[in-house]
This record gives C-alpha cells, sequence and structure tokens, in this order.
C-alpha cells in the first residue's frame, strides 16, 4: 500500500516533490526539535491519483484516520469533542511556492456543540464564536464555493445594525449571531447545511485543496511561473494554536536578515490577539519584533533562537511565520526567503564571510537574472513620483521620454535628439524601428511574451506591457488614464523592473553595478555609500569566483569596434559573431544596390571593389578592439533584397512619375531588381551560403577584406585571431565550394603581403540537416558556431517575424510553450538537434571547436544546457556578457547539497 500520510515527525526538507515545501519544512524543523504544532501531511502523489482518479484512494481514509488518531492521543483531545475539541487547519502546500494560489481552511472540528466547548477551556465565548465563524465562511467559500461576497456582506450589514466599524468591536452574541447568518447563507447556497461532522469536514477540505491545484488562476500561475502541470500539491493538517487568544497572544511573521537589502538583522512584524491572515490583510499597524520584546521577553528570546537555528540549519535566509498562544511560541512555517536582486548578492558574500556557506555555494545563492536586474538604470526612489498605471515588467530599466505614438515620430524625434517613450496598444515588426529609437516601450495589451517584451528583451530596450488601465488611441496620439490625458511630447516614464508607469519626469540614476562591471570596482567604490559597497564587492567576488569555476567561454556577438571595446570591458573572451550585413546599410547601402544591378562582370567587380576597403577598414577596427582574442566574422547572410528599397513604395514612385512624364529608367531598373529578387519566404530563400554560392565575388571581397585586415593588424605588431564563418551551410558540398574560393584568396592575399594567415573557416549549424548530416559538415569545418535563432525556426518551422506577434500568447496560455522557444532554447526539440550535431562532428574531427552565437547564448537555463552539451563557449549580445559569465559559472560548479553530506544534517 503506498504510503500517503507522513507525520511531521517523519519527514524532512529533502522531501518537497513529496510533502510539498511546507509540509517537507514543518518535518524539518519537527526533527529539529522546535516547537511545531503536531500534525501530518498528506502526498503530492495522494492528490495526483485523486486528481487522476477523481476519487480519493480508499487507502487514503484509512491512513487519514490512523494519523488522526495519533495525533489525538498525542495532544489529548479530539476532533469534535464536545467538551474539549482538537481543532486543525489544512493548508495546501506544493513544491514551489504558489502564494495565495491554493486554498487554506482554518479550525476544522467546530461545531454547535464543541464551539461550546471551545467557549468553555479557553474561557473566552468571543474566541469561540469568532473561530467558527471563520470556519463557516473559510470552508463555505473554499470547499462548498459560495461567493465570499454573502459572507462579507453579513458581516458588514452585522456591524452597522451594531453601530461599529471594526470586526473586534462585535462581540460574543453578535458573533453568535453571526453564525446563525452564515449557516443560513450556507443552506440557500447550497440546500444543504454546515457540515457538523468534524471528519466530514477534514475530508471535504482536504478535497478542495486538491482540487484547488486545478483551478484557472491556478494553472495560469503555473504557466508564468514554468512550475509543471502535473505536480500536485501536499495537504498539511495541523492542530490549530490560537494567536487571537487576548493580549498575551499574537501571530508574526520574521525574517533572519532584511530581504529587501540583506542587513544582518531580524526583521518581522507582531500582530497581538489576531490570527495569520489578519496580518497579510492589513486590518491593525503591526508592531515590530522589538515592541514584541518589550511585550513578551520571554517568547521573544525564544523566537531569537529559532531564528538562529534555522539560519545555521538552512544556512541562508529564512523566512518564518509563528504564533504566540498565551505565552507560548510555535512555529507554523518556514522556507528559504524570497529577496531582492541585490540581497540575494549580498547575503551570498555575507554567508561566505560568516563561513556559513562556501564560494562554490555563493554561486549558486544568485542568478543571472538577479544580475541583469541589477545592471539597469534606476529610477530615483525617493523623488516625488506621480503614479498613472502599472503593467507588466516586461524588460528591466527605467526609462524617460516624451511619449510618441508611432514608430515613424520616434525615428524622427530621436534623430532630433529627443529621448522617446514608444507607447502603443500592442507593438508588431513594423514598429521595430520606433523600438530601437525609443528609450522605452509601454503598451497596454499584451503580456510577457508579447512581441513588444520579446524584442524589447531581446535588445535590452526597457519594456512595460499590459498597462490595462491605459487607454491608447494612436490615431488622437493620446493616451489616457482616467481622466488623465497623456497627449504626444508630454513626457512620461516608465519602470521595466516593477511596470510601473508615470506621469513627468522621474530621475535616474546608473546602477553601481553596471558601473563596476563596465569600468571596475574603482570606479564603482569611489562615493559609494555603505551598502552599495557591499553590494558591488559582493558581485565582483561571485563573479569572480564564477569566472574561475566556468568551462564555457564567453563571446560577444559585436559589429563595430565601440562594441567590441564594450563587450570586452563587460568581460568577452572574443567575439563569436560579427554580422557583416550591418556593415552595408547607411550610405554603403548605395554600393550594394550597383552591385545588385551590375549588369556585366566588370561592373559588378567595380561595385565589389568599391565596398572592399569600407569592410576592410571595418574588420581592422574589430581585430584592433580584439586584439589577441578570437573574432568569428560571418560572411553576409541576409538576402540582397533587404538592401534594396520597398517593393509598393518604389512602384507608387515609378508609377506617379509615369504619371507626370518624368524620366523613370534608373527607377525602373531598380524595381525590375526588386521584382526579381522578390521572395515569398526569405528566410527560406536566397541568403547564407547561398548568395556566396550564386552571386560571383561578393564572399571573395569580403575573404579578401578580412585577410587584408589581419595582414595590416599584424604588420602594425597586433594579433589578430580572425575566423571566417559561412551562414546556412545545409550540405557539405556548399561548404566546400565556399572553402576552395576561401582558401584561394587567403592564400593569395598572405603571399602578396607577405604574412603568414592562420584563419580557420568554420560554419554556422542553423538548419536541421545541417545538424543531422554534422558528421560530414565537420570535414570541411573547422569549428561549428549553432546558430540557434534559425535552428529554432526551421526546427519549429515558425518564421520569427510572422509567429511571435501573431500567436505566441496563445500559445504560451494554451501551454503548448512555458517560455518562447526564441528566448530559452527548446533543450528536447531544438537541443536534440544540437546533441546530434555535436557528437557527430566531434566523432567525424576530434575537438572540433562549438559555440553558439544565437540569442540562446545569454539566456540563463539556456547556458545550462549548453554546459551541459559541451560546447566551448556561449557568445551574446554585450550587455549580457556578465550574466552568461555567471551562469556558465553556476552550471559548472552545480553543487550538490546531497554530495557535501550535508543533507538533513541536524
Ligand atoms: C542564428 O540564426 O542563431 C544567428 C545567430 O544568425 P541570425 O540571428 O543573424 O540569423
Ligand atoms: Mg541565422
Amino acid at each position: 500500500m503506498p504510503k500517503y500520510v507522513y507525520e511531521f515527525s517523519e519527514g524532512s526538507k529533502e522531501e518537497k516533490d513529496l510533502l510539498g515545501g511546507k509540509g517537507a519544512n514543518l518535518a524539518e524543523m519537527t526533527r529539529l526539535g522546535l516547537p511545531v504544532p503536531p500534525g501530518f501531511t498528506v502526498t503530492t502523489e495522494a492528490c495526483r491519483r485523486y486528481l487522476a482518479d477523481g476519487v480519493v484512494p480508499p487507502e487514503l481514509r484509512v491512513q487519514v484516520t490512523r494519523a488522526l488518531r495519533a495525533l489525538e492521543d498525542r495532544v489529548g483531545r479530539q476532533l469534535g469533542d464536545p467538551q474539549d475539541p482538537l481543532l486543525v487547519s489544512v493548508r495546501s502546500g506544493a513544491k514551489f511556492s504558489m502564494p495565495g494560489m491554493m486554498e487554506t481552511v482554518l479550525n476544522i472540528g467546530l461545531n454547535d456543540v464543541s464551539v461550546r466547548g471551545l467557549a468553555g477551556v479557553s474561557g473566552d465565548e468571543r474566541f469561540a464564536w469568532d473561530s467558527y465563524r471563520r470556519l463557516i465562511a473559510m470552508f463555505g467559500k473554499t470547499v462548498l464555493g459560495i461567493d465570499d461576497a454573502l459572507f462579507v456582506e453579513a458581516m458588514d450589514s452585522m456591524k452597522r445594525s451594531r453601530g461599529v466599524t471594526q470586526d473586534v468591536d462585535l462581540g460574543a452574541n453578535d458573533l453568535e449571531e453571526l453564525v446563525e447568518v452564515y449557516k443560513k447563507v450556507v443552506h440557500q447556497e447550497t440546500g444543504r447545511s454546515f457540515p457538523q461532522q468534524p471528519r466530514e469536514q477534514l475530508d471535504l477540505a482536504m478535497n478542495a485543496v486538491f482540487d484547488s491545484w486545478n483551478t484557472e488562476r491556478a494553472r495560469l500561475y503555473r504557466r508564468r511561473e514554468r512550475i509543471p502541470d502535473d505536480l500536485g500539491t501536499a495537504v498539511n493538517v495541523c492542530t490549530m494554536v490560537f494567536g487571537n487568544l487576548g493580549p498575551d497572544s499574537g501571530t508574526g511573521v520574521c525574517f533572519t536578515r532584511d530581504p529587501a537589502t540583506g542587513r544582518q538583522g531580524v526583521y518581522g512584524d507582531y500582530l497581538p490577539n489576531a490570527q495569520g491572515e489578519d496580518v497579510v490583510a492589513g486590518i491593525r499597524n503591526t508592531l515590530t519584533l522589538a515592541d514584541l520584546a518589550e511585550r513578551d521577553p520571554k517568547s521573544a528570546r525564544q523566537l531569537y533562537a529559532v531564528m538562529r537555528r534555522l539560519e545555521t540549519h538552512y544556512r541562508d535566509l529564512c523566512d518564518i511565520e509563528f504564533t504566540i498562544e498565551r505565552g507560548k511560541l510555535w512555529m507554523l512555517q518556514t522556507r528559504v526567503g524570497k529577496r531582492t536582486a541585490a540581497a540575494a548578492f549580498r547575503i551570498a558574500a555575507q554567508l561566505v564571510d560568516e563561513q556559513l556557506i562556501t564560494m562554490d555555494e555563493a554561486l549558486q545563492r544568485v542568478t543571472g537574472d538577479q544580475l541583469a536586474r541589477l545592471m539597469f538604470p534606476q529610477f530615483d526612489r525617493s523623488a516625488a513620483r506621480t503614479r498613472l498605471a502599472t503593467g507588466l515588467a516586461a524588460s528591466p530599466g527605467a526609462a524617460v521620454g516624451e511619449a510618441v505614438f508611432d514608430s515613424a515620430t520616434a525615428v524622427a524625434r530621436h534623430a532630433a535628439g529627443d529621448s522617446v517613450i514608444l507607447v502603443r496598444r500592442e507593438t508588431n515588426p513594423d514598429d521595430l524601428e520606433g523600438m530601437i529609437a525609443a528609450a522605452g516601450v509601454l503598451t497596454s495589451r499584451g503580456g510577457k511574451t508579447s512581441h513588444a517584451a520579446v524584442v524589447a528583451r531581446g535588445m535590452g530596450r526597457t519594456c512595460v506591457c499590459g498597462a490595462e488601465a491605459i487607454d491608447v488611441d494612436a490615431a488622437a496620439r493620446t493616451a489616457r488614464v482616467g481622466d488623465i490625458v497623456v497627449n504626444e511630447g508630454d513626457v512620461i516614464a516608465i519602470d521595466g523592473s516593477t511596470g510601473e508607469v508615470f506621469l513627468g519626469d522621474v530621475p535616474v540614476m546608473t546602477s553601481p553595478v553596471a558601473t563596476y562591471l563596465e569600468e571596475g570596482l574603482d570606479a564603482a567604490l569611489t562615493g559609494a555609500d555603505e551598502e552599495t559597497a557591499e553590494l558591488v564587492q559582493a558581485v565582483h567576488r561571485v563573479l569572480t569566483h564564477a569566472d574561475s569555476t566556468r568551462r564555457l567561454g564567453v563571446r560577444a556577438n559585436a559589429d563595430t569596434g565601440e562594441d567590441a571595446a564594450r563587450a570586452r570591458r563587460l568581460g568577452a573572451e572574443g567575439i563569436g559573431l560579427c554580422r557583416t550585413e550591418h556593415m552595408f546599410l547607411g550610405d554603403r547601402r548605395a554600393l550594394v544596390e550597383r552591385l545588385i544591378l551590375a549588369d556585366s562582370a566588370a561592373a559588378r567587380a567595380s561595385a565589389l571593389e568599391a565596398l572592399m576597403p569600407q569592410q576592410r577598414g571595418d574588420f581592422v577596427e574589430l581585430l584592433e578592439a580584439m586584439d589577441g582574442l578570437p573574432v568569428t566574422i560571418r560572411l553576409l547572410d541576409p538576402p540582397l533584397h533587404e538592401f534594396l528599397p520597398d517593393r509598393t513604395e518604389l512602384s507608387v514612385r515609378v508609377a506617379v512619375a509615369r504619371e507626370r512624364g518624368e524620366d523613370t529608367a534608373a527607377d525602373e531598373t531598380l524595381l525590375a531588381a526588386v521584382e526579381r529578387l522578390h521572395e515569398s519566404n526569405p528566410m527560406l530563400g536566397l541568403r547564407g551560403v547561398r548568395l556566396g554560392l550564386v552571386v560571383p565575388g561578393l564572399f571573395a571581397m569580403q575573404v579578401r577584406a578580412i585577410a587584408e585586415a589581419a595582414a595590416e593588424r599584424i604588420k602594425a605588431g597586433g594579433d589578430p585571431q580572425v575566423e571566417i564563418m559561412v551562414p546556412l551551410v545545409g550540405s557539405v558540398m556548399e561548404l566546400h565550394l565556399i572553402r576552395d574560393e576561401t582558401d584561394g584568396v587567403l592564400a593569395e592575399v598572405a603571399e602578396r603581403e607577405n604574412v603568414t594567415l592562420d584563419i580557420p573557416v568554420g560554419t554556422m549549424i542553423e538548419l536541421p540537416r545541417a545538424a543531422l548530416t554534422a558528421g560530414r559538415i565537420a570535414e570541411a569545418a573547422d569549428f561549428f558556431s549553432f546558430g540557434t535563432n534559425d535552428l529554432t525556426q526551421t526546427a519549429w518551422g515558425f518564421s520569427r517575424d510572422d509567429v511571435e506577434a501573431a500567436f505566441f500568447a496563445a500559445y504560451l496560455d494554451k501551454g503548448v510553450f512555458t517560455v518562447s522557444p526564441f528566448e530559452t532554447l527548446d533543450a528536447i526539440g531544438v537541443g536534440r538537434l544540437v546533441r546530434i550535431a555535436v557528437e557527430e562532428g566531434r566523432r567525424a574531427r576530434p575537438g572540433l571547436k562549438m559555440g553558439v552565437c544565437g540569442e540562446h547564448g545569454g539566456d540563463p537555463e539556456s547556458v545550462h544546457f549548453f554546459h551541459e552539451a559541451e560546447l566551448d563557449y556561449v557568445s551574446c549580445s554585450p550587455f549580457r556578457i556578465p550574466v552568461a559569465r555567471l551562469e556558465a559559472g553556476r552550471a559548472a560548479g552545480a553543487y550538490d547539497d546531497t554530495a557535501a553530506g550535508l543533507a538533513g544534517a541536524r
């Protein structure tokens, strides 16, 4: 028979899968001998069986009976006893905390008879009736599905009739009367009476907790938090202790350190004469722990001792709930507490200094996301601010600017030197230029994976999305919140770390962590206050340790000398992807146009000749900025029509000019080229290596520019470590053909310039066929770099620009994804292709160097995947470099509690 029920004394904190977080930690505290009210936990396995079968497993009923009887024997009271009843709470508790998502019922065991017994033993009639009315309301709402408003309304009308405003001003008789009203509500709404049998109350409450796993809001929460749907919740049945038994009773929550700043000390709120939910509901102002120490020194001393014990035991910040019942302290819950990003780093460093954890463990106590949060500029919280609305914190940062309502205006104003916030109902790919120009993006619709959110995060732009209180009217160029109207040009401020939107300017400060990362420790510490200095030092220590731990190299995706220099300051060990197409825009677009329109070999050669020196100049700059470190330059990837004017605009221009009888010859030639190069699916068309094979001289020109740039750097005494990368290869034959040409050009330049050019030629693996034939492709490749952006597109058959805005939100809602596969690598699908290519590539060519340069290279979870897949490096945007360094360190050092023999240590 499976064991479905564990007494608190039987479990431990390692058993969160089975007992849920709350149950496992209650068991741990019991094992430590702390004052936990006795009880038992029904396992997540029982929940899963119940949810699968629709009925409670019969063994569960039996096991609950036995555990309940044991509990009754231990405390010497029985559930429903008319004289001295045992009362229990029934609480949910899943493996991962889902605050407020599932159900709790308190005071189980009260009925029309035992309520009088409780009044007798407690000597407090008011307390007994208050407890009973709380049970009926909670049970009514949670178990019987009655609208809570009916109970609230009954309570309000009772208060009105007695002429009081506070619940606490109602007397025992009032509450006894209220119980009758509540019972009538139950009867009216369900057609049956409030169950008087305590065991029936208990069984129904347990089922309700199981059922609450699958409520709409719980499912939604899990999808958002990426908690698997099939875990189920445990149920904790615990002896009730009461904080509402008079002035020497009370309830509170506390932390062993400040979860906001990490400051050492004990922090907490205490509410005398109250039950747990009163603290959360904020019905009265709470007292501090120091106040508690004055009122009840004995309990406070005991509490401090427990806090120290728990922190020593968990070796981390603990978050604790406690109740004092007539001067006796009880521990109701503990867990490793949530904390802000700054606190996470500071606490990790503090615990190392206190010799409670090792540096390896400290590395596991912080995340790349937390580091990223610390890098963004911050609003000065001390400044006066007018909050307009709160949306979703989609992409962190603090941005201030004039509101604009379309992409073109954003671009124009930005060009004129203004800072703008692009405000849209939602964005689409046409808004891209405006998003690039804007300091921040604000939308009134869409979730965290809406187009705006995904694109903004990708380029590190601050974004608040789904601020539904804001009514955006792009045609009228206004945004309204109630009576407040924001017109084009009005200044607004958005906080992408909190989702807040403010009217008017809010001062922004550079984050000290960003200063540290870009300019070094001394710059960040100059003039810093003590707390800031501690934070910066903590980040420095943890990141330095990550660097010494990681196996993965970290490179940057950078196309300019400036970006490369910045990336280097941020810790990049080279460039993993230089996209050369960005070098063909701006003024040079005309030269590319000439190349495309060339109607003879001579014309083509002359266009290429004109482009060559410019390319060479770009590469010299890049190689100089990354001197001594590898620089991977990718040959041209996008389809040529991206360098030509828009087809529709050009057709209109030609038609209008013809109408006016103007000379249209040049435009007609251009239009013909645009028509010729038009593709229905450019992503799958003439691009990458295919271009290199059909546009004569194009790749050769780029290779010559690279070779000459390297030669120039060598002659200048530099140490260029350039690598050439061929995009979109699907067949080894493509690579052979390009290599033949490339090797020829390299040899020619080396001879002419009289230098040794040792330039590896490798390929991107960004098509499924490339991954599946990696063993063959490896014959012609000196290295592989996984282009996981295209690999994701082609493995899924998604065109990113089309699908993200169109239906990703729906896919997330329906649970097809828990996160966009463009953000976090789809390890089981796309990742499988990566693993195949790694294995077959290295089998064919042992030691073959492999990296990744898709956006996933800077995503924490994906970095762990690439570490495990045994790549040599990840390459990502410069501003993600510190995140990748940290996560690569965490992946290499993944610390196993059990291995260190610390698991379950007492
Ligand atoms: C990729 O496909 O992952 C890649 C890096 O190339 P791009 O994003 O330029 O297509
Ligand atoms: Mg690509």
